[in-house]
């Protein structure tokens, strides 16, 4: 077992009952504390921890790395390191947070300097994103919107079932929960007996969707295996995937999705590590027809984790429109990284993969509001009485995620966003 993850740990810093965030997560991300440059954090119940101030005090003298790597602005030289050395540093404070460990604990003027309530954090963007890729791994969202599209008998196009059908997205305009999202605006073609017209999105949507944040990768020209796979993914954040429907129906045919979705994507920002689900493990959907020997992968590969989405009008209490969970997924994150890498593309720090929409096999499951509301014919009733088929102006979308078994629950956050009018 991996140290960090003894379910038996306790800490000496209280971890409120349902917490996300007990001694055996400790995720990582890079907060704005107060009167301080960013730098990276870790978090115990609702207390944010500074790495920085610990490693210069000396406190994470063992792992062997050096401590300005925690005072960067972004995470990416620490996921430029391997696993070993993420184990390590998670490991160690795992170890100074347990309670029964005096050196930080007995220490109060660095637990002064060192220990913030996480409401006194502001998180920020933890990783500068280098290539962004999304994928299409849920096998009853590509057969919901197959359906939509195409008909019930030809849903799933022939090459669904023999590989990760992915497409590279847009990095720059990933930005972190709490920001706010401009409605898009763009060209579309409502009537299609019409010329197209430019115009405010009406069919905004959201995508649940989970992203994995890579370690480094190799070189170009080299391929990542499934097996080493597990070692490049250095952690996991909540995802939504912002979607313009009717910018990207017109515009999509042949090359994919281009403005329709690059306006902006929202992570959750705490980075809750591979090795931290790892107890979490589920085996893999079975496959339904053989796959190609690159694509096989041994073991559970699969991620137990409970997912929901909320909406929440302005002025009024959130409504959760979907519960569901990523263990329903066709594809693993290891095979999307195999697929990603067999042509020889190479991965780097800071990379993300995105998972695409996650809908499981219930109404209640689906992962947008395309298929909530099935393409705007079945209205989702509010807590404020009013209706939504899409996002209106002033909705936030609030999605969340844990894992839970008996000894232990392991959180990520959430993952927030308010909708602003388009500027016309
Ligand atoms: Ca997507």
């Amino acid at each position: 077992m991996i140290q960090a993850n003894n379910p038996a740990l306790r800490s000496w810093i209280p971890v409120p009952e349902n917490s996300d965030f007990p001694i055996q997560n400790i995720p990582f991300g890079i907060a704005q504390l107060p009167d301080k440059l960013p730098n990276a954090v870790t978090i115990i119940g609702d207390t944010v921890i500074d790495i920085w101030e610990l490693a210069d005090a000396g406190l994470l003298e063992e792992t062997k790395i050096h401590q300005s790597i925690f005072g960067h602005r972004y995470l990416n030289d620490f996921l430029k390191l391997n696993k070993a050395d993420w184990r390590a540093v998670r490991n160690r404070l795992s170890n100074l947070f347990n309670e029964e460990n005096q050196e930080l604990q007995g220490n109060e003027e660095l637990r002064k300097k060192a220990l913030y309530a996480a409401s006194d954090a502001q998180m920020l963007m933890p990783i500068k994103v280098g290539d962004y890729s999304d994928f299409y791994a849920s096998k009853e969202h590509a057969t919901n919107i197959g359906t939509m599209f195409r008909g019930k008998e030809n849903a799933l196009m022939p090459n669904w079932l023999h590989l990760p059908v992915g497409y590279h997205g847009r990095a720059s305009s990933i930005v972190v929960s709490g920001t706010e999202v401009r409605r898009p605006m763009g060209q579309m073609r409502p009537d299609p007996e019409q010329p197209p017209i430019f115009g405010t999105c009406k069919l905004l949507d959201f995508e649940l969707e989970m992203g994995i944040i890579m370690g480094q990768g190799k070189p170009l020209g080299e391929r990542i295996s499934t097996t080493e796979a597990t070692d490049h993914i250095f952690g996991v954040v909540l995802f939504n995937d912002w979607s313009a429907r009717d910018i990207q129906k017109w515009e999509y045919v042949p090359l994919g999705p281009f403005l329709g979705k690059s306006f902006a994507s929202s992570i959750s920002p705490w980075i809750v590590t591979l090795d931290a689900l790892e107890p979490f493990r589920a085996p893999l959907a079975k496959r339904e027809v053989p796959i190609l020997p690159y694509l096989e992968v041994e073991g559970n590969k699969a991620i137990d984790i409970n997912l929901s989405v909320e909406i929440q009008p302005e002025g009024a209490d959130p409504t959760v429109v979907c519960r569901s969970n990523i263990k329903h997924m066709y594809w693993a994150f290891e095979q999307m990284l195999a697929h990603h890498t067999v042509n020889g593309c190479n991965i780097e720090a800071g990379d993300m993969i995105a998972s695409g929409t996650i809908s499981g096999l219930t109404p209640d499951s689906y992962g947008s509001m395309l298929e909530l509301s099935w393409r705007g014919s079945k209205p989702l009733p509010m807590s404020d009485g009013s209706e939504r088929k899409f996002i209106q102006d002033g909705d936030t979308v609030i999605m969340k995620g844990h894992c839970e078994n008996e000894d232990v629950r392991i959180g990520f956050g959430e993952v927030t966003g308010k909708i602003l009018p388009a500027h016309p």
